[in-house]
């Protein structure tokens, strides 16, 4: 059963002029705490920075039980429920963290009604002292924060999520549920609302947009020298360089350092005095720059950084985005580049091939990771490639990316789809982009020979074009969904049922080509 009495706005609003100084919701917001307030399960997918938390915490305050919050991260939680407490909230929270002589402590708070809103870790609602904590309590609402981190199509899986929606069932009297998260593709919201058995939930998606940032890749350029230019070039301004491993960080630090650029670095290896004292640096401004592995950035709330370069392709685009929306928070414009090298994919594979995933699980992380080397390829508008990647509706030109910007023409590229196609199906779908590449080339490689493969007419079709080139086209019909790129270690490229019509000459192909790069898209003819 959901919350019998419904709560007007105008209530809300006064807890959230009175609690968090806030004149007015945002208005992506308000359809968020309406829901709440009339008692209806509710899912919110809001970028990060949007002010999810407020959407469940003064809804929260009004509600006459207690609303129990689920966050998977246990720094954060503490963060957030200082502030709560100094805003005079009656809050508190349950980790792993606490001594047990504190637990004891909450626990005894919590039976006296002393909190209206508790978070807890997830792996908490097991624990059989907590369940018997919270069975004779009044719960108004479980607020799930981070919900994306129950599907296993989430950049973030945990399976202690799982316990969420056993623990909701066994309550004596059923909580009002809501759920919570800044990324969520179509196959996750789906997830979030089975797993959670929400019952016929609102659903709220705001806008991904964000139209304030720039969004470009760069591939083919001298890492270093890029981005020590790219900082000299930005001086000043605060910006965030996010590169994969710890060796890189160090790397490329040493060298921004040797180039008397001043910049911080950020990786789980350092100490944590060390992290804790750049961190403050770069949030008080005394330091522009960070160079940093994905361990920098959760919960922090730096809203004029204006850049993040990505000196490594992230894993997927799920932490792409995140990762680059950490620029502009402020509204103000920002830039977001990642700069692209083939050697990024293998360093990604390798990492979902050591891990120690399950085989189901490494498959999923390949076809995101695939969906991130499409991005990075793609001739078409980058901004409408990652808002349609989370299932929201974008114009084909934003004019406000790198690919946009080149002056994207439309180019009729049928002739080369249908050679390039042709090759792959008189391969029998069985190799991958670099022997398909190589044999339309026309290469003398030992593989090639001895695979019989330079007896294919579809043989030396290009060439005058760089195994490069051919290459980069290969990924362009791949990222337009013409090719799939299947299977694990070494994966094969395969014809997608689009491309049938192509090749039976039913359809042409049109892409949008970046002029000054790629002059001659059939030059080979
Ligand atoms: P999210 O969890 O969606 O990333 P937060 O809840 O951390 O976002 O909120 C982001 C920032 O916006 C915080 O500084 C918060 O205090 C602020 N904020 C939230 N709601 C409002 C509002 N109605 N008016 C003004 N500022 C707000």
């Amino acid at each position: 059963m959901q919350n019998p009495d419904s709560f007007s706005l105008d209530q809300a609003a006064a807890l959230l002029k009175k609690y968090f100084g806030y004149d007015a919701f945002r208005p992506a917001q308000l359809p968020v705490v309406r829901s709440l307030l009339a008692g209806r399960d509710t899912v919110a997918i809001m970028p990060t920075g949007a002010g999810k938390s407020i959407c469940f915490q003064v809804p929260a305050l009004l509600f006459p039980g207690i609303t129990l919050v689920i966050s998977p991260l246990i720094s954060l939680m503490k963060d957030q429920v200082d502030a709560l407490r100094d805003a005079g909230v009656r809050a508190t929270y349950i980790n792993s963290s606490l001594s047990s002589a504190a637990a004891r402590e909450r626990y005894a708070g919590i039976a006296a009604s002393a909190y209206d809103l508790i978070y807890v870790a997830p792996e908490r609602l097991d624990a059989d002292g907590f369940r018997s904590l919270v069975s004779g309590l009044a719960i108004s609402m479980v607020a799930v924060d981070e919900a994306h981190c129950l599907s296993e199509w989430g950049h973030d899986f945990r399976p202690s999520y799982q316990a969420i929606a056993p623990f909701i069932a066994a309550l004596p009297r059923r909580p009002l549920v809501a759920a919570f998260t800044a990324t969520a593709t179509p196959e996750v919201r789906e997830d979030i609302v089975r797993l959670l058995a929400l019952d016929s939930p609102d659903v709220h998606v705001t806008g991904f947009d964000r139209p304030n940032l720039y969004f470009e890749v760069r591939r083919g350029v001298k890492k270093r020298d890029f981005a020590a230019r790219y900082v000299l070039a930005h001086k000043g301004e605060a910006g965030i360089i996010y590169a994969a491993t710890r060796k890189e960080v160090d790397k490329l630090y040493e060298h921004l350092t040797k180039k008397h650029i001043a910049a911080g670095r950020y990786h789980a290896g350092l100490s944590d005095e060390e992290r804790t004292r750049v961190q403050d640096d770069f949030l008080y401004d005394n330091l522009a720059v960070i160079v940093a592995t994905n361990a920098f950035g959760m919960g922090i709330d730096k809203s004029n950084v204006r850049y993040v370069l990505h000196y490594n392709m992230p894993k997927n685009i799920e932490s792409y985005y995140q990762e680059a929306g950490r620029a502009g928070r402020d509204g103000e414009p920002g830039e977001c580049l990642l700069l692209y090298s083939p050697q990024d994919v293998m360093t990604q594979r390798y990492l979902i091939d050591v891990s120690t995933e399950d085989a189901a699980r490494k498959r999923i992380e390949l076809a995101k990771l695939q969906r991130m080397v499409d991005y990075c390829h793609t001739p078409e508008c980058l901004r409408a490639f990652l808002i349609r990647y989370f299932g929201g509706e974008a114009a084909d030109r934003c004019d406000n990316c790198g690919n946009c910007q080149a002056g994207m023409r439309e180019v009729d590229v049928t002739v080369d789809a249908q050679k390039v196609f042709s090759c792959v199906y008189r391969m029998r779908e069985r190799y991958g982009v670099t022997l398909v590449a190589q044999v339309l080339k026309g290469s003398a490689d030992k593989r090639v020979k001895s695979l019989h493969l330079d007896e294919l007419s579809t043989y030396g079709l290009y060439p005058k074009k760089s195994i490069e080139e051919i290459k980069l086209m290969i990924q362009r019909f791949i990222a337009t969904d013409y090719l799939a790129l299947e299977g694990g270690e070494y994966p094969v490229v395969r014809l997608r049922p689009r491309a049938y019509d192509v090749l039976r000459g039913r359809a042409r192909v049109t892409q949008h080509i970046l002029p000054e790069k790629e002059a001659a898209p059939a030059s080979d003819g």
